[in-house]
This record gives structure tokens, C-alpha cells and sequence, in this order.
């Protein structure tokens, strides 16, 4: 059984099927993809950010080829536009010698190029240089996703929308998942619920939580789109996970500008005033929130992806540093996605993506971005994992006494 058909369990389903294994997928909503993974930039990410030797970073790489090498075979939109890191001044071109000694250390292709260069590509930019991938790609996550849960089923996978995985259990033979429409047995599990992951892990998860983190958007009206070309990020502060608001054209032609990184209240609580109380009592019960909120820098994001989420206008400020242009009129608001990021009991944002296995389940725990541009080889490592328990563990009729 997979629980979660966003792409990391999409993608898990189908290298399972194709491995021959009997799969089931399981979807508490009506369709693939409607958390994380359809609520995304639609960034096909390069890599140059990560830290080497991550799994984020080795997945990612890989991820990238066989993303856009997916979309091409599978009619699924793609815009291969690159990317463009703008630095303003001296301390920013010095960080895109990190990105570009990351990039090196990653296998992706980037390197840094003078304010004329950039401004040849993106003539409405300002920057004094810039970090140039060309590799970074536009995508419709949403139609991805749907077609890898198509391949899968294609397979022989079956999927089953609409069923909500409430536990796993585990026993010596195998798991019971118990949903709300009934049990099912299965000789292992993969969990790949997303943003309610760590709460199926159980007792596999007792140091770490997942705090959503809102990615709030705006877009460019349609008539001032022609502001941006490509894909223009500010330079990362390489101490968060997240990579700060960027423009960025969609495969669709639309131009995004986010996400911010706003603490939500509630897993799926996408609107600034939507409060999930049992999500909240869950969150205020955790240690490591109240120490992530302890830290000075923490409350100090907080505080200005507040603004950003009251007022586009913030957005435009700090949108204009990429693009003087931009005005406030030029945007409206887009849906917002939340991430399932991993705060440690310490107080940590976990960085790089976790999976816990016990004897009969693979769980993943902080699938965060880049998680879709590494979907396709992560989700073929979780196959492996998830096959490897299968060998490992006794079936139930060599285990049953004779
Ligand atoms: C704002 C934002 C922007 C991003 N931009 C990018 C980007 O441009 N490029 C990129 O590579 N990555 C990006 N990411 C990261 C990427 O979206 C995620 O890493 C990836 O989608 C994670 O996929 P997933 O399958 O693990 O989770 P999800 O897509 O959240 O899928 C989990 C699925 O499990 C289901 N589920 C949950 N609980 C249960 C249950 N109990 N029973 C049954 N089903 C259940 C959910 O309904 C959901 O469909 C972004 C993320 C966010 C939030």
C-alpha cells in the first residue's frame, strides 16, 4: 500500500508496479495532487542551491534530467527557460560563488555572468550579476502527477481516491491501514502523505513535526507579464530552506511571484486567517515550535512574510529589487501552497528530505522542495526500500508455525 498520491507516492506506486509488486495507492482526496505537489511553483529545479552531498541534492540532479526527459515523452507542458540568481551588490555576488561552488559540487550546470549579460536576457532585471542555469525548467505539476498515477495504473497499480489512510499497523506479517472506509492488508507500506506524514509515522517520528509553512503567491496581470522572461530569484539566504520570493514564468505563461514562507495554522489552511485548531493544539503541544519561535531570525521572517501575506504591496517591494518596474498594481493574488517542513524537537527546520523505515514501512518525512523536480528517482528509491522490507521480512506462510 502507498498512502498519498501526490508525486512522491505517484512515483513510488509506479516503480513499485513496475517491479512487479501489486500495488495499491491510496488518495484521501478526489484526484492527484492537491496539496503540495499541485500547489507549487512548477519550478523543474537545477540544484545549484543545495547542499552537497544531501539527498535533496543528488535526487534533485538527477530528478531535473528525467522530469524534463518525463514531460517531453509524456505530452505534459514544459518551458525550458533557465534561471537567473540576481545579485544587487558585492555581499550578494559573493554568495553566488557559494551557489556556483554548490552547482560544481552538484553536477549542475551554472555560472555566474555580468549585469550586461543578464540584462540581454531579462531586459527588465537590475543586478550587478547573476547566476545563470540553464537547466531550470516550467512544468504543469498538476498534469505530471496525474499522468504518473496514470502510468502507475497502467502498471496494474489500483488507485482508490477518496480513502483516507487513519493508521498503519504493523505486524510481524505485515500492515493493517486502517482508513475510514475500512482495512486493508498489504505485506508493507509506503507513506507518502505529505503534509500529515509525520502523524502516520507514529512512533517512527517521536523528535520530529511537521509546522506548514505557507507559500502565499501573487501574479503578474496579464498585460505587464512581458516583465519577466525567465526565472529571476534574489540570492538565497542559504540559512533557511526556503529560497525567497522569485519571478517566475509559468510552462502556462503565467508569471508568479513567491512564495513567501508564512507560518500557516493547520496543515491545509491556505488563507491567512484559516485555523485549524486541532493542527494548532497539535503544533503549540510540540517543544521545537515554541524554540523555533525562540530564535531572533525566525521571528524576524515571521514578521515579514506577515506583511508580505496582509499586503501585495509588500510583495511588489520586494519583487521591484529584481524588477525596479514592478508596482504594486502590477499584481493580484494567486493560490497559496504550504510546505511540510520538519521542525526537530531542538527547534530546527530539517533541511534535507527524511525516511524512516521500520520492518514493514518506508516513511517520508520532509519532502520539501525541490520534492518534485526529484520526484521520479526518489520515488524509484522508495520502490527499492519498500522492496528490499519485502524480501527481508518472513511471508506469513513461511512464518506460520507447521
Ligand atoms: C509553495 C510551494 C512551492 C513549491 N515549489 C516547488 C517547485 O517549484 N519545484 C519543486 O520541485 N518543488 C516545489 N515544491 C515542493 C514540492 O511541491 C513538494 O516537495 C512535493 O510536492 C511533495 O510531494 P508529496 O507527494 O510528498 O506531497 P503532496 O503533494 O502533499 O502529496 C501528499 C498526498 O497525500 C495525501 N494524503 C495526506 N494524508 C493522507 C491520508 N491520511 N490518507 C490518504 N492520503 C493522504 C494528500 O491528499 C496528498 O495528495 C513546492 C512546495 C510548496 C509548498
Amino acid at each position: 500500500v502507498v498512502v498519498g498520491a501526490g508525486a512522491v507516492g505517484a512515483s513510488a506506486a509506479l516503480h513499485l508496479a513496475r517491479r512487479g509488486v501489486r500495488v495499491a495507492l491510496l488518495e484521501k482526496e478526489d484526484a492527484p495532487a492537491r496539496h503540495q505537489s499541485g500547489r507549487s511553483s512548477g519550478v523543474v529545479h537545477a540544484g545549484y542551491n543545495l547542499r552537497p552531498g544531501s539527498a535533496k541534492a543528488r535526487f534533485c540532479a538527477e530528478g531535473n534530467r528525467e522530469l524534463k526527459a518525463w514531460c517531453r515523452a509524456h505530452g505534459v507542458a514544459l518551458a525550458e527557460l533557465g534561471a537567473f540568481v540576481v545579485a544587487q551588490d558585492e555581499a550578494e555576488a559573493e554568495r553566488l560563488r557559494e551557489l556556483e561552488r554548490r552547482a560544481a559540487a552538484n553536477g549542475v550546470e551554472a555560472r555566474i555572468v555580468d549585469g550586461a549579460r543578464l540584462a540581454a536576457a531579462e531586459p527588465h532585471a537590475h543586478g550587478i550579476a547573476a547566476l545563470h542555469a540553464p537547466g531550470v525548467a516550467s512544468f504543469d505539476a498538476p498534469a505530471f502527477v496525474a499522468s504518473v498515477v496514470a502510468a502507475a495504473q497502467a502498471e496494474g497499480a489500483e488507485v482508490h481516491f477518496g480513502t483516507q489512510a487513519v493508521r498503519i499497523d504493523e505486524s510481524p506479517h505485515g500492515v493493517e491501514v486502517r482508513t475510514r472506509e475500512g482495512r486493508l492488508a498489504a505485506a508493507v507500506a509506503v507513506n507518502a502523505a505529505g503534509l500529515h506524514a509525520d502523524l502516520l509515522a507514529g512512533t517512527l517520528a517521536p523528535d520530529v513535526r511537521i509546522v506548514p509553512f505557507r507559500g502565499t503567491y501573487a501574479e503578474l496581470v496579464p498585460a505587464r507579464r512581458g516583465l519577466v522572461r525567465t526565472h529571476l530569484y534574489a540570492v538565497p539566504d542559504l540559512a533557511f530552506p526556503f529560497l525567497g520570493v522569485h519571478l517566475s514564468r509559468r510552462a502556462d505563461g503565467r508569471v508568479l511571484a513567491g512564495p513567501g514562507a508564512m507560518l500557516a495554522l493547520g496543515r491545509e489552511a491556505y488563507a491567512l486567517g484559516r485555523v485549524h485548531l486541532r493542527d494548532l493544539a497539535g503544533m503549540a503541544a510540540w517543544p521545537g515550535f515554541w524554540r523555533l519561535l525562540a530564535q531572533s531570525e525566525v521571528r524576524r521572517l515571521v514578521g515579514r512574510e506577515l506583511r508580505k501575506s496582509l499586503d501585495l504591496g509588500a510583495v511588489a517591494r520586494e519583487a521591484a529589487r529584481l524588477v525596479p518596474g514592478l508596482r504594486r498594481a502590477d499584481l493580484v493574488p494567486a493560490p497559496a501552497g504550504n510546505r511540510a517542513q520538519l521542525v526537530s524537537r531542538a527547534g530546527e527546520l530539517v533541511d534535507d528530505i527524511v525516511v524512516r523505515e521500520s520492518a514493514r514501512a518506508v516513511h517520508v518525512l520532509n519532502a520539501v522542495s525541490p520534492g518534485l523536480t526529484c520526484s521520479l528517482p526518489f520515488g524509484r528509491h522508495l520502490a527499492g526500500r519498500a522492496l528490499a522490507l519485502l524480501e527481508a521480512a518472513p511471508t506469513e506462510a513461511a512464518s506460520t508455525p507447521a
